[in-house]
């Protein structure tokens, strides 16, 4: 068995691709997910089912609505405001790394932004928390995980206005309170399903406040006005996800992943720090428990320890172009042994070096 500490996309437990598997070869009566109608009472089951898992899994008050939509996490970019910025407004975004740049980039197209806070010039190792939101901001947007750089904000920042997340890496990682949120949204590929689903939970009250005229596909009305089957949805990366979602409340849901999470973060945290061969990346308060980023002391044994690293299984741990290193995502299906065996890799190979 492989330890697959890649980023994604779609890092899900075996037992849920192998349900994936039999439904793309028999999911009714013969017929294959992929077959049959989006408008049968089987399928809107599916998406019944989704729906009401992701609310209770997540603790979603009422008053919010779930979407089920395509366009990854990055659509939402230009979604968020196209629905949430009117013309003369501005919006205060938190600028945590890549995907929070391109937020705003998007974002800057539809209205005005202002960047509350950026931590670009440290390349991103740390997540500001001096910063004023102005109080007249259509709304405040963050990126609670920032999947590239290994950085995570557990605290929802203190405001008065609106809040949008950006949840692409955390999502169903841990216990979080909705009511904060006026809207989440995140690309499924990391804890939720498959690519090709994005979803979005939204604050129904704070839609139609603005004027512009909005094409349908990219106003959330549409989407909740029609059950998420405005037009034909990703039906098997929802499938997919309802499998996992499923899976997820058979472990106990999300409190009981967190602890998991928990676990194997300070795991290998704790062999970072120990090990004098390596150094993670980040400051300590804004470490990541889903994607832990980290270097060794000497460059030149980064090679050698990918290689061993991959000869005992472990896959997937080499860092993004911008950090360089490694990076060892931990998503909710990754187990706990395969943390242990990573930490036991980094071991053996201080002994190595020792010799
Ligand atoms: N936001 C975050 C935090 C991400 O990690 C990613 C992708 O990894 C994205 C946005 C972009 O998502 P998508 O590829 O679904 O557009």
């Amino acid at each position: 068995m492989k330890h697959n500490f890649g980023a994604g996309p779609c890092i899900l437990p075996q037992e849920v691709f192998k349900q994936a598997a039999q439904a793309v070869l028999d999911f009714n009566d013969g017929l294959s997910i992929l077959e049959i109608s989006h408008r049968t009472t089987e399928f809107e089951a599916v998406v019944a089912e989704a729906d009401k898992l992701v609310k209770e899994l997540l603790n979603v008050p009422s008053g919010y609505s779930v979407l089920f939509l395509q366009g990854g996490a990055s659509l939402q970019f230009a979604m968020v405001p196209m629905n949430l910025l009117g013309d003369a407004q501005t919006a205060s975004y938190l600028d945590t790394g890549v995907w929070a740049t391109k937020a705003l980039k998007e974002a800057k197209l539809i209205g005005n932004v202002n960047v509350v806070a950026s931590s670009k010039d440290a390349n991103y190792t740390f997540i500001p928390k001096d910063f004023e939101i102005p109080a007249d901001s259509a709304y405040f947007h963050y990126t609670s995980n920032n999947t590239i750089y290994g950085t995570e904000l557990f605290e929802v920042p203190k405001t008065g206005v609106p809040v949008v997340c950006d949840m692409s890496s955390d999502i169903m990682s841990r216990v979080i309170d909705v009511s904060q949120f006026d809207l989440i949204y995140a690309g499924a590929q990391k804890n939720v399903g498959p690519a090709g689903l994005t979803i979005a939970i939204v604050k129904d009250e704070i839609l139609g406040k603005i004027d512009r005229k909005i094409p349908s596909m990219l106003n959330y009305q549409s989407h909740i006005d029609n059950g998420s089957m405005y037009n034909t949805p990703p039906v098997f990366s929802i499938y997919v996800a309802l499998l996992n979602l499923r899976w997820l409340k058979s472990k106990g849901g999300v409190a009981e992943i967190e602890k998991e999470n928990k676990q194997k973060a300070e795991a290998l945290y704790r062999e970072i720090d120990r090990n004098p061969l390596f150094k993670g990346t980040c400051a300590v308060e804004d470490r990541s428990r889903m994607n832990v980023c980290f270097v060794m002391e000497n460059a030149e044994l980064e090679k050698p320890f990918l290689k061993y690293a991959e000869e005992q299984g472990i896959v997937g741990i080499k860092g993004h172009r911008s950090v360089g290193g490694f990076r060892a995502s931990m998503y909710n299906a990754l187990p706990i042994t395969s943390v242990h065996a990573l930490v036991e890799a980094m071991q053996i190979f201080e002994e190595q070096q020792a010799k």
